[in-house]
């Protein structure tokens, strides 16, 4: 039994017999595993609090060969997000990122770049030196960061540039096209093509979202200006990005609909 400790965030707990806990975490150096937590649920436990939701821990485990599960043997604190919880918007962004994660990622692949994505978003949700307020901002900006990213990281993100159905130019500046989006269909069509193919409900993704989708792309989050950001910036985009993650896993994400109305 190789004992091994790796950087890892808690992506989620679930109960298993008596005190306890199986979870879910995605290391740096190994991808997302899953694990025993023994009597984590009791006083005192070994694992202390280092198991809440996006915990930055150094884990401590057990890999058995032909075992799904690993055995979680320690827990060291490195972060928690405690101070960040108590905004309950911004409590459940971290629901929202937790859950996005475990649908997104494939069991023991390791991908750090996720794992940086990550740690970049929950570091841009604290206040910079010196700023006091604006966590309504932080919290746009880092939740549309992180769809997008996330969706580009799994492979999943379509060409923002070319309409899926005939490949016109959507940004060409002498004559931008209008881009949309439907749920179920992979990537943008012209307004044309909306027209023609007859696809039922769409929504439009404006060029101004589009815009900001290429900054993101280009850009650490940190560098992106929070204070412009409110709730309506860019909020087409992420429905698109929610859409391309639902009809590829298959499955609603249910912290999405808490997060727009919170
Ligand atoms: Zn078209």
């Amino acid at each position: 039994m190789p004992a091994r400790v790796s950087e890892a965030l808690v992506l989620r707990t679930y109960p298993l017999k008596e005190a306890d806990l199986i979870v879910s975490f995605l290391t740096r150096d190994q991808g997302k595993l899953r694990g025993v937590a023994k009597r984590a649920r009791r006083p005192k436990s070994a694992f202390g609090s280092g198991l809440e939701r996006l915990s930055h821990v150094r884990m401590g485990y057990f890999q058995r060969e032909n075992r799904e599960l690993v055995n979680l043997d320690s827990c060291e604190l490195i972060r928690s997000q405690f101070t960040l919880v108590s905004d309950f918007a911004t409590s459940v962004a971290l629901d929202y990122f937790a859950e996005a994660s475990e649908l997104l990622l494939p069991a023991a692949e390791p991908s750090e770049k996720f794992f940086r994505l990550l740690l970049a978003v929950l570091e841009s949700l604290r206040p910079a030196a010196g700023e006091e307020d604006g966590a309504s901002g932080r919290l746009w900006r880092a939740v549309t960061y992180f769809s997008l990213w996330a969706v580009r990281l799994s492979g999943w993100l379509p060409e923002l540039h070319a309409c899926l159905s005939c490949g016109s130019h959507l940004d060409d500046p002498e004559s931008p096209e209008r881009a949309f989006f439907s749920r179920g269909r992979t990537g943008l069509i012209c307004g044309h093509c909306r027209q023609t193919l007859g696809v039922g409900n769409t929504w439009e993704l404006s060029r101004e979202s589009r815009t900001i989708a290429g900054h993101i792309l280009r850009q650490p989050v940190a560098q992106l200006a929070s204070g412009g950001w409110t709730q309506e910036t860019a909020a087409d985009l992420r429905r698109f990005l929610v859409q391309q993650i639902e009809s590829h896993a298959e499955r609603r994400l249910i912290t999405v609909p808490m997060l727009e109305n919170s």
